[in-house]
């Protein structure tokens, strides 16, 4: 899948801990769940128009599905194509749930956190000029969230290997943010939140093939 590119950037997020970073059009961000069963929440903006952002519903309406795996493409709310899957080890994602937050965990569990996606988010985000408002309904990648019949839904208990990995083709600038979710109230993250791999490859800069 990577031959002909080049790991220009190579970076383990903590658990727990959120990280955003503008990706170049043509590079490709590869994220890797290190030990297994963690969820990474994740956001995408047009790096030079982050009001036009990441669009669920577009991207589940243009695909005809609820689930994003291979060759999904995330769409932005101007119908701007953003990134696409071209790796995927776990065949299916998450893009209805959203992020864990400090008022969810509150109106779910009844339990009072301190850390939560959203607040990842907030953090991240910051740097960028952006606030809370661009916390749309994002991407949980390695999280399932199978729906019933009845239109019920969770979060499943879902054994995910260690090594699973997506990667996401930049098809415009994008700043891309993500969370590495601390939560402990459901499965998600086996109870266990662990640490995850980015990493950024471009084409076309050498064969350096050796470090996915
Ligand atoms: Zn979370």
């Amino acid at each position: 899948m990577f031959e002909g590119r080049k790991c220009i950037h190579h970076e383990i997020v903590p658990a727990r801990q959120g990280w955003a970073r503008r990706v170049e059009r043509g590079d490709t961000l590869v994220i890797t769940d290190l030990e297994g069963q963690q969820a990474v929440d994740f956001l995408c903006f047009d790096a030079d128009d982050p009001a036009d952002r990441y669009s669920a519903t577009n991207t589940i309406k243009v695909q005809g599905n609820v689930h994003i795996g291979l060759g999904s493409v995330l769409y932005a709310d101007s119908g701007k194509a953003l990134m696409r899957v071209v790796e995927d080890t776990i065949g299916r994602h998450d893009t209805i749930y959203g992020c864990c937050s400090i008022a969810n965990n509150r109106l779910r569990y009844g339990v009072e956190t301190t850390q939560s996606c959203y607040t990842n988010f907030e953090g991240i985000l910051a740097p960028f000029g952006l606030g809370r408002e661009a916390i749309v309904a994002n991407i949980n990648w390695f999280m399932s969230v199978p729906i019933l019949e009845d239109g019920s839904a969770g979060v499943a208990e879902a054994a995910r290997q260690p090594g699973s990995r997506v990667g996401l083709l930049a098809e415009t600038d994008v700043l891309v943010a993500l969370s590495n979710c601390p939560q402990m109230h459901n499965p998600c993250n086996g109870y266990n939140p662990t640490p995850i791999l980015v990493q950024l490859y471009r084409a076309g800069e050498g064969s350096d093939t050796s470090s996915v």
